[in-house]
């Protein structure tokens, strides 16, 4: 079973991450968490590079990072783990790419999703979490929280705006796979519809 968590920054991806591995866990699951970019020893160096140069790489040049990273991080580390058995909670996959080399540097959406599906050879998660928050409040959660440097955000107010209406127009377009949660609504609040959601897979 592979989940993946989607949303702005500071929408608690990486909170409910936590606490969805430990319900899996305590129930006796083998849960694999990992992330985009840079689940993998080389999509760690590709994070790098994007985090590190976040504008000043050519829109397409972007969009083929955010690909290499998912090309190997799918074929070395989620499709080995799926074929253990293992559930994999991911934070971040082709969605983000969707919405922020897509929509949030005007890159044509379709195009940005085949060149995903072609580097992950069409693998889609059986259940997609999106936490959907207005970038104001997120803004604020991120300024009044201890960030490391990669989490230094300086896009402006619009992209955020254009990312989160693609991530929602994403979870309309495939309401079977996606789980829309209101993110302004309390952690534990949160995790309760996810368990509840996650028991019919698990
Ligand atoms: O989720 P995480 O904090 O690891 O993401 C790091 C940064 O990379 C975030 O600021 C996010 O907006 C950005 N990102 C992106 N395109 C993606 C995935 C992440 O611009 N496909
Ligand atoms: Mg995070």
């Amino acid at each position: 079973v592979w989940i993946t968590l989607e949303g702005g920054d500071g929408s608690g991806k990486t909170t409910q991450a936590e606490m969805l591995e430990k319900w899996l866990t305590d129930a006796g699951h083998t849960v694999l968490r990992t992330r985009e970019p840079g689940g993998s020893e080389v999509g760690q160096l590709i994070r790098d590079i994007v985090l590190h140069h976040r504008g000043d790489i050519a829109p397409r040049a972007e969009a083929l990072l955010y690909a290499a990273d998912r090309a190997h991080h799918v074929a070395t580390v989620v499709r080995p783990a799926l074929e253990r058995g293992e559930i994999v909670l991911q934070d971040r996959y082709l969605d983000s790419s969707v919405a922020y080399q897509g929509a949030g540097r005007v890159l044509d959406a379709t195009e940005v999703r085949e060149l995903s599906l072609w580097a992950t050879e069409g693998a889609l998660p059986d259940l997609t979490l999106l936490l959907d928050l207005d970038p104001a409040t997120a803004r604020t959660r991120l300024d009044s929280a201890d960030k490391p440097f990669d989490r230094l955000e300086s896009e402006k107010a619009e992209f955020h705006t254009r990312v989160r209406e693609s991530f929602l127009a994403l979870a309309a377009a495939e309401p079977v796979r996606f789980l829309v949660l209101d993110a302004a609504a309390s952690a534990e609040e949160i995790a309760e519809a996810i368990r509840l959601r996650v028991a019919r897979l698990v």
